[in-house]
């Protein structure tokens, strides 16, 4: 019986399904593009779930920007939230190339709830990465419980690509913390049980050991959760400034070791990445088929616009540009499964997915001429959702190592320049010169 099978039986739990690791496939097959029978149940399932329950009600989300709760439940339920949470923690543990399966299908049904889905597993991965024992029972542990939601918090209104211009402080009184300061651009922080924030406990130190990242409870006094931001795209997501004003924290909910947190931060970008860039793959894959369905019943000059070499060539770039992200991506993914270090493919499958959905986007309004600039057919909304996939996520791990080579020092996170900053910095260590 296929994983499909077996969840369409029992479709509360997708962790209660036996998975193979990808690992193990790549170790003992070498080079396949073939989906194992597991990975083809996980895909199915996802597509499924994308087309019952996200295509449907994506535009009217799109139109009243409410949160999309009644899908993040549901997903919840067949086991599509929190994929990447080890077994031990209650979770499915998948690994990361299935979840960019996952990840894919739900942005093919709306990048909005797919990005509210997502930014859960960014806040997860910093306590996956880095949590104690007693910490990853209690907060992963409740997300496999319930369907609860948390947030990321590191941008901040004066540093976004320069996370070593954080300015909130964690000061250590007692046995707590407390933290002072704002984030900015925090998703999911209306909805979240709980936030991952970043903070500097040593601002005199270097900016590596500047900052100590921290488990907070969204109920803690003190927290200000600002209204939420009104968006060009994926606006049933929620986007707002959170304020931390003497937010006592206790000393448990330090991940990591004191002055780690940058490190910490920016390593949940190696497992978070790839499925950003997964993400704007599904945006540009719909954009692709919504253009070609349209295409072909589309006449001018008597023949479907498809037959007019212009709008082929058009499409026949979409595709080139889907399957070329497409592989990148599950690149960056199998590599972080095989225990490589993944972070120059993750940026490279970031900043080509996310300019393919920016592209693919485009042209697909090109293709529906006027009906492409009306919110009674669905590009326009993928045309305004794209943009986002080039600005956020991303970084500069200053720690890393990336492969065979170290990177130099430097503090950034978020867009395609930054990506290939990332990028290009580490060519002269690939090929050196003589
Ligand atoms: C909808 C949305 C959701 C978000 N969700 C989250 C979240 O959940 N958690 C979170 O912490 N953050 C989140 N962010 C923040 C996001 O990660 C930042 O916006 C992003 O990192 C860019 O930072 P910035 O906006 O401050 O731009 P800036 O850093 O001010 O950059 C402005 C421009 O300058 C360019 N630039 C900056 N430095 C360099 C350089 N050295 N070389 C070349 N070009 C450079 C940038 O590429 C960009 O084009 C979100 C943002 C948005 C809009």
């Amino acid at each position: 019986m296929s994983l499909f099978q077996r969840a369409v039986r029992h479709p509360c739990r997708l962790r209660n399904l036996y998975v193979r690791r990808l690992a193990t496939t790549a170790e003992s097959t070498g080079l396949s593009f073939s989906l194992t029978e597991e990975q083809a149940g996980i895909q199915d399932l996802a597509r499924k779930f994308s087309r019952e329950h996200i295509v449907p009600v994506a535009a009217e989300y799109d139109r009243t920007m409410e949160y999309p709760w009644p899908v993040i439940k549901a997903a919840h339920q067949v086991g599509l939230l929190n994929t990447h949470i080890p077994e031990a923690y209650g979770g499915p543990g998948l690994g990361l190339f299935e979840c960019a399966l996952i990840s894919e299908e739900l942005a093919y049904g709306c990048t909005g709830i797919q990005t509210a889905i997502e930014a859960n597993g960014l806040a997860e991965a910093p306590v996956i990465v880095a949590g104690s024992e007693e910490t990853k029972k209690k907060y992963l542990g409740r997300m496999t419980e319930e369907p609860l939601v948390a947030a990321y918090c590191v941008t901040e209104p004066g540093a976004g690509s320069d996370v070593a211009a954080i300015k909130t402080r964690a000061e250590k009184k007692g046995d707590k913390w407390i933290l002072n300061g704002s984030k900015m651009w925090i998703t999911n922080s209306g909805h979240a049980n709980w936030f991952f924030v970043l903070a500097k406990s040593d601002p005199s130190a270097k900016a590596h050991g500047s900052m100590t990242g921290f488990v907070v409870d969204a109920n803690t006094p003190g927290i200000i959760v600002g209204k939420k931001e009104i968006n060009m795209g994926q606006r049933c997501s929620d986007t707002r400034m959170v304020t931390f004003e003497n937010v006592e924290v206790p000393e448990e909910n330090v991940l990591g070791s004191v002055g780690e947190g940058f490190k910490v931060a920016m390593k949940a970008f190696d497992i978070t990445r790839p499925l950003v860039a997964s993400g704007a793959v599904g945006l540009a894959q719909r954009a692709l088929e919504e253009a070609t369905k349209y295409a072909q019943e589309r006449k001018t000059m008597g023949v479907p616009i498809i037959q007019h070499q212009a709008v082929a060539f058009m499409l026949a770039d979409m595709a080139i540009q889907v399957e070329a992200s497409r592989a990148l991506v599950w690149k960056a993914a199998w590599a972080k499964d095989a225990g490589l270090k993944n972070t120059f493919y993750a940026s490279m499958a970031k900043t080509l997915a996310s300019r393919t959905a920016v592209e693919n986007a485009d042209k697909a309004v090109q293709i529906f001429g006027g009906a492409g600039f009306n919110t009674e057919y669905p590009v326009e909304k993928l045309y305004r959702d794209a943009k986002i996939f080039e600005l956020y996520e991303g970084t500069y791990p200053a720690y890393a190592r990336c492969c065979c080579f170290t990177l130099s020092s430097e503090h950034l996170t978020g867009t395609s320049q930054i990506q290939r900053l990332i990028i290009s910095r580490q060519l002269s260590s690939l090929y050196p010169s003589s």
